[in-house]
């Protein structure tokens, strides 16, 4: 079943297109990664599927089960972001605040909070100020944030941007488990097209002429893939 469908979508900034005619379907289970150039419309694409950005044509429509105030989402980090002045726990309460009903927060939240701390592996800093972290314990508190608005589905704006390859890996790994272990579908902005890879199970290209959309076995063997990930492509 689908959970999002976007049908010829287009999103312009000032009357300049940024998102031309794109048509894609995202299903229960999937993990779909972003990709293309900088200034290609990734981040504008998950904004949109946020309901941060107002589209200019075609349409996103969302399963019954799936509403726009369940979808967790790890947007890009900024420098200013990285000093946030806040606990981890913090933080990651903040997850919540989407769907409360009253201005504090209930037993069931906090221990939505604590499960997916520990689900991530950063219990043991939750009293600690977010700004001393390093980046992959902070994308780990991001990651454990966007978890505690959904059950469903992740948005993850380049979740390893700046981050070392050791640290990399281990982030790709716990993102994978909580695609396939967990079963919450992912849609992944990233620049590694390999990484995203061993990750995704569909690829979405944004090219400023044009996207491809199909499985990863479909993208080794098309232009775009053939284009991006040279050689290798049929290994
Ligand atoms: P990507 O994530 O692929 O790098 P973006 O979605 O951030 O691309 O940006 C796509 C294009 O839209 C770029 O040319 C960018 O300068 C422009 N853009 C992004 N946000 C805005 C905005 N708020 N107002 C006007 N133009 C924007």
């Amino acid at each position: 079943m689908s959970l999002i469908s976007c049908k010829n979508l287009s999103v312009a900034y000032d009357g300049k297109t940024v998102v031309n005619n794109l048509s894609f379907s995202v299903d229960e289970g999937d993990a779909v990664c972003i990709v293309g150039e900088n200034g290609s419309g990734k981040t504008t694409l998950m904004k949109s599927l946020l309901g941060l950005v107002k589209t200019s044509g075609g349409c996103i429509e969302f399963s019954d089960g799936l509403f726009q105030n369940e979808i967790g989402y790890l947007p890009q980090q900024t420098e200013v972001q990285k000093d946030f002045p806040a606990s981890v726990n913090e933080i990651v309460m903040s997850g919540c605040l989407n769907k409360m009903k009253s201005p504090f927060f209930s037993k069931k939240e906090k221990a939505k909070a604590n499960f997916n701390m520990e689900l991530l592996g950063i219990t043991d800093f939750k009293k600690r100020c977010y700004q001393e972290l390093s980046g992959g314990q902070q994308q780990r508190v991001l990651l454990a944030r966007a978890l505690c608005a959904t059950k469903k589905l992740l948005l993850l704006d380049e979740p390893v941007a700046g981050l070392d390859p050791i640290v990399t890996a281990e982030l790709y790994e716990l993102i994978k488990k909580l695609n396939r272990k967990d079963k919450i579908t992912v849609i992944m902005v990233s620049h590694d097209i390999p990484g995203s890879m061993d990750i995704a199970n569909k690829i979405l290209h944004l090219n400023n002429n044009g996207s491809f959309f199909g499985t990863c076995e479909e993208y080794k063997t098309s232009d775009f893939g053939k284009n991006f990930l040279g050689g290798g492509a049929n290994d």
